[in-house]
């Protein structure tokens, strides 16, 4: 699992301690002037645009995941191949800021190095800027805690959405349980506003049949579908409404001889009582309700001869006219 970032890169003083931390990964002790360092935000505890947020032990659990951790800088030219290490990790709370879903904000802090040399010059320069860096951290979680019913939102238990709303609350998953830290890499943001964003989504599983979409649906699940299977989508949607319409209207004209036979048969019964009748039953029981009617409405009153003498079919009832 991918998770980008916002953060932006500071540079720090080297202190003693910072040294004897970096020397724990060295071969070579280093000296102060040897090394860069700098402080880095790797993720938080708000929700993110996935709809996804990590809970405040598993930011515990990253925060020892993470150290000795390479982080690479990606898409950067004087960053190409350059990689640098994270010695020291914290759990910051700001007390003064709030999530979304009201709990205090909290963020994971990780201090790294690299070395200075003649290649990486160029990235320190940059780092030592402050450009800003969308970071983008690597590891993997067992849970995935849907924050409407506590049930893992992969399991058949949870068919809630995230993003929806569920009684004024946003459905978002919960990432608990953090299993492995493999790698974070930044990406430097250059000034002008959106410009090389580069931000990375977890890729949706696409659908592309009628019957995995049928499946999808009935768990209730949320969907990302092909645009070949939405375009079919769109041609049997026009089918089933062009078949919709020609139904009610087979319906209805059904539902006018019925009642029509049934005030004949039924002496007294009023308009919307027949109609009232007709109201819940499928084609096949109307018919059948329409045949008898009309059967019995021809027992009472033997309307062939009279209305249609000309006839010589008696039994096609079709052709009475009211
Ligand atoms: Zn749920």
């Amino acid at each position: 699992m991918d998770k980008s970032f916002k953060s932006a890169t500071a540079p720090q003083e080297i202190t003693a301690e910072d040294l004897e931390l970096i020397n724990r990964f060295t071969r070579k002790e280093l000296k102060a002037e040897d090394v860069f360092t700098f402080s880095v935000i790797l993720c938080d505890n708000e929700i993110d645009r996935d709809g996804e947020r990590f809970d405040n032990l598993a930011l515990e659990k990253l925060k020892d995941m993470f150290v000795g951790i390479t982080g690479i800088f990606d898409h950067s030219h004087s960053g190409k191949n350059q990689t640098a290490r994270i010695y020291k990790t914290e759990v910051v709370t700001d007390t003064g800021k709030k999530t979304s879903y009201g709990d205090s904000y909290r963020f994971l802090k990780a201090k790294a190095y690299m070395p200075r040399t003649e290649s990486n010059q160029n990235l320190i320069t940059e780092i030592d800027a402050g450009i800003k860096k969308e970071v983008s951290v690597c590891c993997s979680v067992k849970s995935y805690i849907c924050s409407v019913c506590g049930n893992d939102m992969r399991s058949e238990k949870c068919s809630h959405i995230k993003g929806i709303e569920y009684s004024g609350k946003m459905c978002h998953c919960i990432l608990k349980d953090p299993a492995d830290a493999y790698e974070w890499s930044f990406v430097a943001v250059p000034a002008q506003v959106g410009a090389g964003v580069v931000k990375s989504y977890p890729k949706a599983k696409v659908t592309k049949t009628f019957s995995e979409l049928e499946a999808t649906i009935k768990k209730g699940k949320e969907v990302v579908i092909s645009p070949q299977l939405s375009k079919e989508l769109g041609e049997k949607l026009s089918e089933l409404q062009k078949a919709a319409a020609e139904g009610e209207a087979y319906r209805n004209e059904l539902t006018k001889e019925t009642v029509k036979y049934a005030a004949l048969a039924l002496k007294g019964i009023d308009i919307e009582t027949a109609q009232d009748m007709c109201k819940g039953l499928d084609i096949e029981r109307l018919k059948k309700l329409r045949d008898s009617f009309s059967e019995r409405a021809g027992r009472v009153i033997p309307l062939s001869p009279q209305l249609k003498p000309a006839s010589k079919n008696h039994t096609d009832n079709n052709q009475f006219i009211f």
